[in-house]
């Protein structure tokens, strides 16, 4: 990243001046994720993502690029923990879900 850093884009430096629909704070993946639906779901929503460092400066721009439904735990303690086999089975549809989306979206 650091050999990057003059191709890295520039974006604007918050003044505390703007006001927007929505404001998100993290630019990784769970902000990044976040912002492209509510601009999807809801076109005149204004958007905006708050980074204190640079995109991707967290975990996101340093993971090992796996794409996994596979659960960070046992399946057999999620339906213990919670609400049995169904919602350990439903739990694992929306991971595998959440490969396909990530795949549709890139
Ligand atoms: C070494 C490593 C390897 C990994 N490998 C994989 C993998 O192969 N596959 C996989 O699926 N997952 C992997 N992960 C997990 C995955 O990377 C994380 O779960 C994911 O990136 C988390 O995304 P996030 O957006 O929630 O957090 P982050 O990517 O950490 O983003 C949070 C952002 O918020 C910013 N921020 C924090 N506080 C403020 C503030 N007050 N104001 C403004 N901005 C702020 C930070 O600068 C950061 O950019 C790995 C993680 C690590 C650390």
């Amino acid at each position: 990243m650091a050999q990057l850093a003059d191709k890295r884009p520039s974006f604007p430096r918050f003044t505390g001046q703007d006001s927007v629909d929505v404001a998100i704070v993290g630019g990784g993946y769970t902000g990044l994720w976040a912002a492209y639906f509510a601009k999807k779901l809801e076109p005149s929503l204004s958007v905006a993502v708050f980074e204190a460092e640079q995109v991707g400066y967290g975990a996101s721009g340093r993971n090992g690029g796996w794409l996994s439904a596979m659960p960070p735990g046992n399946r057999a303690t999620f339906a213990r923990a919670g609400g049995g086999l169904e919602a350990s089975r439903a739990l694992q549809q929306e991971f595998v879900a959440g490969v396909d989306a990530v795949l549709d979206i890139l």
